[in-house]
């Protein structure tokens, strides 16, 4: 459910930072002390000063949110419809009367702040690379780019690369400069077992895996028309490409020095999907703390 009480009372909403942030008891931003006492407030925030170091800081003192046109249950918003409900900024914009630099601005600095995914398989694992229509600033929808061919980081169509781990059921969307053997391996680097079984269709860039002892690799060629054999198949990256272009689609023409921290929120996206409305706040706020 919309946690509505934090989209409309800015004390509500400094409240749940609290929570987030201060989970574990305050401490100094600056010299990372905890010995801190309560120093009244700045505006609706908490306000503390560090017995340590004399330093007074707030609730949003070092975070995203701090020295921000939007006030915090502004930026809630924005970062909840941003990511549970695929908004476009244009919309967002429209709903908080706000300008669209601003709420670009801040849907992109939240994004930033997000770690990148930490890749760790244990498969079998399939892997996959697609195509998206980046930097063409809302000129041309993204479309169905592989029946037009492969496309290339310089030609704005830098190919991003979906992995699905079968064990776990974890799936990472990791874009490249370029699909080639070195940026494959070190893509599926990071695994339990001392071989990894890796599904992937018959493009050569895969090549190299034949050859590597971390890895069995097995594969289908699509230009056969053979699409699985038994297990072997790239299906599941295939069908989270289309909901990673689906993610980018409001936001047609990310450009491709954007599209890590596009892709960063949708990893979150899909860690939040099934948590109540006021629990995916908090997750998506702990992300950026
Ligand atoms: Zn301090």
């Amino acid at each position: 459910m919309f946690p509505i009480s934090r989209f409309v009372s800015e004390s509500a909403a400094a409240d749940l930072l609290q929570q987030v942030r201060w989970r574990d008891g305050v401490e100094c931003p600056r010299c990372r002390s905890d010995p801190t006492v309560r120093n009244g407030s700045y505006r609706v925030y908490q306000r503390d000063l560090c017995k340590n170091c004399g330093r007074t800081f707030n609730d949003k003192t070092d975070t995203i949110f701090a020295h921000s046109k939007l006030s915090l249950k502004e930026w809630y918003f924005t970062i909840y419809v941003f990511l549970r409900v695929n908004t476009s900024i244009q919309q967002i914009e429209a709903e908080l009367d706000l300008s669209y630099r601003t709420v670009r601005r801040r849907v992109e600095r939240f994004a930033r702040a997000l770690d990148a995914p930490s890749i760790t398989l244990s498969g079998p694992v399939e892997i996959d690379e697609v195509y998206v229509s980046a930097g063409l600033k809302g000129r041309e929808r993204d479309q169905e780019s592989r029946s037009r061919g492969r496309g290339s980081y310089d030609g704005d169509k830098p190919p991003v690369f979906t992995l699905a781990d079968r064990d776990s059921g974890d799936r990472y969307v990791v874009p490249a400069k370029s699909v080639d053997g070195s940026t494959i391996r070190l893509l599926l680097a990071d695994h339990d077992e001392e071989l990894l079984t890796v599904y992937t269709d018959g493009f050569r860039a895969y090549d190299p895996l034949d050859e590597d002892d971390a890895f069995t690799r097995k594969y289908v060629v699509h230009g056969d028309g053979e699409y699985a054999d038994g297990d072997i198949h790239v299906n599941t990256c295939e069908s989270h490409a289309s909901l990673t272009r689906r993610w980018l689609s409001p936001h047609r023409g990310v450009s491709k020095d954007k599209l890590t921290p596009y892709l960063k929120a949708f990893q979150l996206r899909r860690e939040l999907y099934r948590k109540p409305g006021d629990e995916a706040l908090k997750y998506a706020l702990d992300a950026v703390l």
